[in-house]
């Protein structure tokens, strides 16, 4: 079912209704920009509810959601994310941040819409051209390139200033550039940016953060004074020095080196949150050092704890929040590897810690050589190649990323007459150790042997 056969069954159940409809927004913009998109949004100029109905009839479907008090509901239908909404006009009063709406024609609708590439909108009359309604020249802002509100900017983000976070992420994601009144009116409301939830504030960001160049958008952010909000620790990290002779570039230019590095690799947002997070702890473990010039020992570790406390603040699960201070406290291990000679038993112990995110680790490492002398990249890169070699040989041996215990439990107990307790702990750390330590295989036969021959320092009381 081609899209232009979904619009012409769409379009006739709105003309039994009685009713205009029209695409709108996202799906308008992006076609015009040769983007083809899932979602698409319509507005229905007549009573939704009602028109849900007809839909529902015409089109057989089965799982429609009807939000009644927004005037609105959203169906599948093969592989598209269909929503609808009453044609509607908002009024915000001083007092309360809920809008009043009303039922409006497609004007007034569209005059509420946050941003001028935003208040296109397409009829789908079958047979007659698609023909594009632009009534605030929003065509003409995307071929330049320009984030502009349709009216007033102060008024349209007093209204709901999550639209301050949305034109920055418009720019972002399309490298547009946000037009003077309305960056003006971004700067200068900044604050009302404490109005919104947090979890609108964090959906919004990530959205930004999974641009193709995220680094565009938080210096955007940071200009305008909204990172200031809601991240106000990474903006800390401005000015900070590095320590490196050659490295002129502050902590925070560097994250945002790192965190673009990461967003050609990878669209995961929590790689991107770790990229972005790694030196958080930065700032805080700053200290001069004649010898060394700036140092920041235990960065790694004070930066697990503040990102504890940061992303819990931001609403992001504990998954997130466990995988992101995983790769931030282990992240400089990879390459300290180096200092020394790369032991197996040392690569054994950094698998062993990392588990199941040891790729992404090294995809960070990777991502965090950034310096601008070119001596140095090569000598990092030459490194870095070779403790991923050596991973790879390791963990192809010895199997350490998955590690479960080639003995258990209740082998242990068995095998000695234990009753369940401390000692069965001890003794299961003890192989262990054996095995990345490479005193023994990790193999159930020969860890067994292992400790049957220690019986008795083993169960030494
Ligand atoms: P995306 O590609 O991310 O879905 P989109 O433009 O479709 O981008 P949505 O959040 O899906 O964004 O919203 C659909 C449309 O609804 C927008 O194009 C815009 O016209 C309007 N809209 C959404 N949120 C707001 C808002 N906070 N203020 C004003 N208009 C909004
Ligand atoms: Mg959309």
């Amino acid at each position: 079912m081609n899209i232009q056969e979904i619009f012409e069954k769409i379009y006739h159940a709105a003309e039994k209704c009685g009713y205009e409809i029209y695409v709108v927004g996202g799906y308008v913009r992006d076609q015009l920009l040769d983007k083809t998109g899932k979602d698409i949004d319509f507005v229905v100029v007549g009573d939704a509810m009602k028109f849900a109905d007809q839909l529902k009839k015409d089109l057989h479907l089965r799982n429609l959601v009807r939000y009644p008090r927004f005037g609105t509901f959203m169906t599948k239908y093969y592989d598209y994310e269909l929503e609808f909404v009453n044609a509607r006009s908002e009024s915000y009063s001083k007092n309360s941040r809920k809008p009043v709406t009303k039922q409006a024609d497609l004007h007034s609708d569209l005059s509420r819409r946050d941003f001028t590439i935003n208040t296109l909108a397409m009829e789908i009359k079958p047979g007659s051209k698609e023909t594009i309604i632009d009534i605030f020249n929003g065509q003409q802002d995307l071929k330049k390139g320009i984030i502009r509100t349709p009216l007033d900017p102060e008024q349209t983000f007093m209204d709901d200033p999550l639209r301050m976070m949305r034109a920055i992420r418009f720019a972002t994601r399309f490298n547009f550039t946000i037009e003077d009144h309305t960056y003006q009116a971004i700067s200068k409301n900044k604050d009302r940016l404490n109005v919104v939830s947090q979890e609108r504030i964090t959906d919004e960001f990530n959205k930004i953060m999974l641009a193709k160049r995220p680094s565009v958008g938080l210096e955007l952010l940071d200009e305008t004074g909204l990172l200031e909000i809601f991240l106000p620790e990474f903006v800390e990290t401005k000015g900070v020095e590095q320590k490196e002779k050659y490295h002129h570039k502050d902590v925070f230019n560097h994250t945002l080196e790192v965190l673009d590095n990461i967003a050609k690799k990878s669209d995961s947002i929590n790689l991107r949150l770790a990229a972005l997070f790694h030196d958080i702890g930065k700032p805080k473990t700053k200290r001069f050092d004649e010898k060394n010039g700036w140092t920041f020992y235990g960065h790694e570790i004070v930066g697990k704890r503040m990102i504890g406390k940061i992303m819990k603040r931001m609403r992001y699960s504990a998954d997130s929040i466990g995988y992101v201070q995983k790769l931030t406290a282990l992240h400089l291990r990879p390459m300290a590897l180096v200092d020394s000679e790369v032991t197996d038993s040392a690569v054994r112990r950094l698998i062993f810690l990392a588990g199941n995110e040891i790729d992404d680790l090294m995809t960070l490492c990777r991502a965090d050589i950034t310096s601008k002398n070119p001596k140095r990249v090569k000598k990092y890169k030459n490194n870095y190649d070779h403790v991923l070699q050596k991973i790879e040989e390791v963990e192809e041996r010895d199997r350490i990323r998955n590690f479960q215990p080639p003995v258990d439990g209740l082998e242990i107990m068995k095998l000695f007459n234990l009753e369940p307790g401390p000692k069965v702990g001890q003794i299961k750390k003890f192989v262990e150790e054996a095995i990345l330590n490479g005193d023994v295989p990790n193999e159930h036969e020969a860890c067994l042997e292992l400790i049957k021959k220690n019986r008795t320092i083993l169960l030494k009381p």
